[in-house]
């Protein structure tokens, strides 16, 4: 599903290595907590994961495709196969739930029919069956990353990534947003989640791989986030030690596998006190905040982008999505847009069966 072989990340004008001969596999089917200090290399991965970026050197296989012999125009047709979700939302503020979901389906050519049955579907999965016709700005954060998590899975992609999916959310509504993430993942979609939530990583009992400077110090089936990497704040320059293993025995561990596919803050919220007061308060926050290499980078140049909002760019420079809308649709687009979305409609040669949920 997912190969690094030995994969280096130089940046220009950087002295260190983002990441250093890194060797990773991902199954099919599995889901994988990244975690490690702010700095530590996990955007980097997931850059590379979905050919945002490319390795220094080493070579990356993503869904049985060597990342280096997929040319750029051929790039969004393997971002399809692919659901990401980002820790901003990125959610078009201009447009319902409905159609901040419908929109991926209607840039990759999805017919009117298919989408009002997906669309419907798979907001009741996240849990937002009755909010199709909000704007994001009335919906909670919680709520805003559900429509987010939709729109990436929408599409049924065989994997999901997912870069700090609950760092902007308070940790009663991260519990639901993981819980949920855990569902899709038990529906068969492989599912990598790049966090420094130490406190869900150490119930949920997942795979975690750690990084510290660029380098895997951990890789350990169901286990929970270390002691480590809780305080690695401290001794993010301390790379390659020893790879530690335990959670913290006084973290009472909350099956989220039996909890219900969506559930209420509240419930959540309940759940999470049953812990809370167990975890230190440094674990939850202890890593300052990084520019955030997903940010947004969009040409100022462009001006009248009154309706077509400025977030396109970032889903389409973030393979959220692969192309602009079509012509038909309410948006109007600059002409510099309109031509980068008939170059991208002439490379129509996708294989219909990149797409679908593992079996
Ligand atoms: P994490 O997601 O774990 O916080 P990143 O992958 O964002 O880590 O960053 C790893 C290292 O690479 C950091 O030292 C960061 O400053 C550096 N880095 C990330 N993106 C860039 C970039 N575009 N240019 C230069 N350095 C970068
Ligand atoms: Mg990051």
């Amino acid at each position: 599903m997912i190969l690094f072989d030995k994969v280096t990340k130089k940046y220009p004008g950087t002295s260190r290595p983002a990441l250093d001969a890194i060797d990773l596999t991902i199954e099919r089917g599995e889901f994988v907590f990244l975690v490690g200090a702010s700095g530590s290399g996990k955007s980097s991965c997931l850059r590379m994961m979905i050919k945002e970026d490319k390795p220094t050197t080493g070579q990356i296989h993503v869904l049985g495709q060597n990342l280096s012999t997929v040319s750029s125009r051929k790039v969004p047709y393997f971002r399809r196969r692919l659901g990401v979700v980002f820790q901003d939302f990125r959610l078009l503020p201009n447009k319902t739930v409905f159609d901040n979901v419908a929109f991926t389906l209607q840039v990759i050519g999805k017919s009117r029919g298919f989408i009002q049955e997906a669309v419907p579907d798979v907001l009741k999965m996240v849990g937002l069956g009755g909010k199709a016709s909000r704007y994001p700005h009335e919906l909670s954060g919680g709520e805003q990353q559900r429509v987010a998590i939709a729109r990436a899975i929408v599409n049924k992609p065989a994997l999901l990534l997912a870069d700090e999916p609950t760092g902007n959310l308070d940790p009663a509504t991260s519990a639901g947003i993981m819980a949920l993430l855990e569902s899709i993942n038990a529906s068969g979609t492989t599912v990598v989640v790049a966090t420094h939530a130490a406190d869900f990583v150490d119930q949920m009992k997942k795979r975690v791989v750690e990084l510290s400077a660029g380098v895997i110090v951990r890789d350990e089936r169901e286990s929970g986030y270390g002691t480590t990497a809780a305080t690695a704040t401290a001794r993010a320059s301390s790379a390659k030690r020893a790879p530690s293993t335990t959670a913290s025995p006084t973290t009472k561990i909350v099956t989220m596998s039996e909890t219900p596919q969506v559930e209420s803050q509240t419930d959540a919220f309940q759940r999470l006190r049953t812990f809370a007061t167990d975890i230190p308060e440094t674990t939850l926050d202890a890593v300052p905040p990084m520019p955030d290499p997903f940010a947004p980078d969009v040409d100022a140049s462009i001006t009248d982008t009154q309706d077509m909002s400025t977030l396109v760019y970032d889903m389409l420079d973030s393979g959220v999505v692969s192309r602009l809308p079509r012509d038909d649709d309410a948006a109007p687009v600059t002409e510099r847009l309109r031509a980068q979305s008939q170059r991208r409609r002439t490379y129509a040669d996708d294989d219909p069966a990149d797409v679908g949920p593992v079996q």
